[in-house]
């Protein structure tokens, strides 16, 4: 049970001297839940153990990248082989033919572009689709994170259609001017956008199902929408599944839902816990990109040997069985906080996309309390979140340290991992409780 913390305490001192914050990505510091962020030392399955020694079950896996779990033996195996040969060569590989063709196989992209992380992914395929279209306007929803692209740190304000307000000290008015935020699921406000901005629309850019405010699915018909809007006025639909794709199912929400865009975008589990992304969509619009093309894109790691390595064995071993593995397991997990926290009469909404979901601490937990947009995410209960957080780490379960992220289990996750979460989930239901 992590009941010391000396080692992670001395470390976050260090790096706070070097590091702004002590971190390299912001929620790693634990400002939303307070506390000491713990510094681990290794994994293994669906466990890490920090510098104290002490020993978590991992219910974040990397934000969503470590669908195997920690230190996968094949994966470990792959890359090592890979490293031996080289680290880079600055010159086209045969893995990275592999994850090109794994993907097109996999998801409805013709043709795909390798880069090294989902923002890369997201910022080149909308370069891309303002050069295919000679357009500039992008539409984005609140709550939907693309990565920090300057011009999607946009937030939303209130009321149908709010032109994009830097959400950022750094981004300037005008690289945020062509950025139109709205409320997520709401099919008027899409449509009063595209009638009052249509012909100036390059983009529309969505979450495939987001998770980025906590698990929040698309109604039913939502991203059909969304694609039959974009092409009634020659925008391209993005679908970026950075975070849903290759977990969900074999491709992503698209193998929910089924509805096609005309650009993707994909990172996290396709990189094997390495950097690695790529954005790809259909073959006309991919002809624009450098060299077939004039719409310029880059990168000197781009498709990096020991990534797409790592990334290559990961989705070969991220078979139907895996799927149906991690999809059943999710849902024991959300069975077993619900039974918790409804044994101590916490109110809660469990929301789930697939295997990802997310429990939001809302007051009233009837059945209208479906979560579907940025104002339903925030209308949680913080304090209760933060007492479960942090009951649940000292009783060592490592949940995301912010409400507003979703949960992702891994295929390592076993019965006995299970039974170490029922045991957890007693006193942090109480303290939730509380
Ligand atoms: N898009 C989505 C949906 C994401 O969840 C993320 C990261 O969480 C990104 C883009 C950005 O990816 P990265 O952190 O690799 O730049």
């Amino acid at each position: 049970m992590p009941d010391h913390t000396e080692q992670s305490a001395k470390l976050f001192d260090r790096a706070s001297t070097v590091t702004p914050g002590g971190v390299n990505s912001p929620v790693r510091a634990f400002r939303a839940v307070g506390g000491v962020p713990r510094f681990m030392a290794s994994g293994d399955g669906c466990h890490m153990t920090d510098v104290d020694g002490n020993r978590y079950l991992d219910l974040v896996s990397s934000w969503g990248p470590l669908l195997l779990g920690h230190a996968h033996p094949e994966v470990i195996a792959a890359v090592q082989a890979a490293v031996a040969r080289g680290t880079s060569y600055g010159t086209p590989t045969e893995t990275e033919v592999l994850l090109g063709e794994e993907i097109v196989a996999r998801t409805p992209v013709d043709k795909v572009r390798l880069v090294s992380s989902g923002t890369e992914a997201t910022m080149s395929a909308l370069r891309l689709a303002r050069g295919f279209t000679g357009r500039a306007k992008i539409v984005k929803f609140a709550g939907c994170y693309h990565g920090h692209v300057d011009a999607l740190l946009a937030q939303a304000g209130s009321g149908v259609l709010t032109l994009g307000i830097p959400g950022t000290p750094g981004v300037t008015e005008a690289t945020t001017a062509d950025t139109i935020v709205l409320p997520y699921n709401d099919q008027a406000a899409v449509t009063a956008a595209f009638a009052e901005y249509g012909d100036q629309i390059a983009a529309l850019i969505t979450e495939a199902s987001p998770g980025n405010m906590g698990v929040v699915p698309p109604r039913d018909d939502f991203n059909a929408f969304l694609a039959k809007i974009c092409k009634d006025n020659g925008a391209l639909f993005v679908s970026d599944e950075v975070m849903t794709g290759f977990r969900i199912t074999r491709s992503g929400w698209y193998g929910v839902d089924g509805v096609r865009p005309d650009l993707m975008t994909f990172g996290k589990v396709m990189g094997g816990g390495f950097p690695a992304a790529a954005f790809g969509g259909r073959a006309d619009v991919m002809a624009h990109l450098a060299p077939e093309g004039s719409v310029y894109q880059a990168g000197t790691l781009s498709g990096n040997p020991v990534a797409t390595t790592a990334g290559l064995t990961t989705l070969r071993l991220a078979t139907d069985e895996v799927y149906a593995k991690l999809d059943e397991t999710s849902l024991t997990v959300q069975r077993l906080v619900s039974t918790a926290l409804d044994k101590e009469g916490v109110p809660h909404v469990i929301s789930a996309a697939g295997n990802l979901f997310s429990v939001f601490f809302v007051e009233s937990s009837e059945g209208s309390a479906e979560i579907r947009d940025f104002t339903g995410a925030n209308a949680q209960v913080l304090p209760r979140f933060t007492a479960f957080f942090h009951a649940m780490l000292d009783a060592g379960v490592y949940l995301p340290p912010s409400a507003f992220e979703a949960w992702f289990v891994s295929a390592a996750i076993d019965d006995d991992a299970l039974s170490e979460l029922e045991s957890a989930l007693v006193p942090a239901a109480r303290a939730a409780a509380a």
